[in-house]
């Protein structure tokens, strides 16, 4: 059976930066699903600007026509605090025999040392890193240990081995942040082309960053 793709992220706002790396991931990992998991209450940052209805309301648009897309919002309807290792020790329960492969951006992928039990991530799932403009990956410290450790340059084992792989993936690299974007709003510019036109409806109607 493929692999299940697991992209977490506040998506405060999702724009095509988010989509485009899951599409090619999709693609290029032969993926059966991408599965989009907003953070309700996300642990390494600020608390997002955006409600998690909103920012759920806004994901469900982005993905709507993508059947391969799927929200699971378990992470919102979760109380306290969202952490990674908690979402996929439930996943592996309900999938005890299929590839998951986390997803991640290597901005991402560099701040796991911070994350709550990130050792055990490994044990749960696979870790797929997207390259992000101005990110390179570690040759050093602890991430570097576990690259020698756990990494893998074919897709194969990520279909062989249920867990425990670090796949890095080039995708096509659009600069765009939901910090930029949240700002340039602030600004009143106008996100068209940034994010898809049905999120961008929800922004204008919201006017969820209308006042920072
Ligand atoms: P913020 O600017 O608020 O930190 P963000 O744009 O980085 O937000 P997140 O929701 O924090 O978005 O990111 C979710 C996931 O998407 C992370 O793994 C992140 O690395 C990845 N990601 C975000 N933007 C891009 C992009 N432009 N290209 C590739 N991956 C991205």
């Amino acid at each position: 059976m493929q692999p299940i793709g697991l992209f977490g992220g506040t998506f405060d706002p999702i724009h095509y930066g988010h989509l485009r790396t899951a599409f090619e991931l999709w693609q290029e990992l032969r993926l059966a699903e991408v599965r989009f998991l907003p953070a309700g209450s996300p642990p390494h940052r600020d608390q997002p600007l955006a409600n998690a209805e909103l920012r759920l309301r806004m994901v469900k648009a982005a993905v709507a026509d993508q059947r391969a897309f799927v929200v699971d919002d378990r992470e919102m309807r979760r109380t306290g605090v969202s952490y990674s290792v908690d979402t996929l020790t439930e996943l592996r329960a309900e999938y005890p025999d299929r590839s998951l492969c986390l997803l991640l951006g290597m901005d991402a992928f560099l701040g796991l040392p911070h994350w709550h039990r990130w050792r055990d991530l490994l044990g749960l799932a696979h870790i797929v890193v997207a390259h992000r403009p101005g990110w390179k990956a570690p040759t050093m410290g602890p991430l570097g240990e576990v690259m020698v450790d756990h990494g893998t340059g074919t897709v194969r084992e990520l279909h062989e081995q249920t867990a425990g792989r670090i796949y890095v993936h080039a995708v096509t690299q659009l600069e765009i942040s939901s910090t930029e974007l949240r700002q340039l709003i602030v600004s009143g510019r106008d996100p068209r082309y940034l994010v898809p036109d049905e999120v961008r409806h929800i922004l204008r109607e919201s006017q969820c960053y209308a006042h920072g």
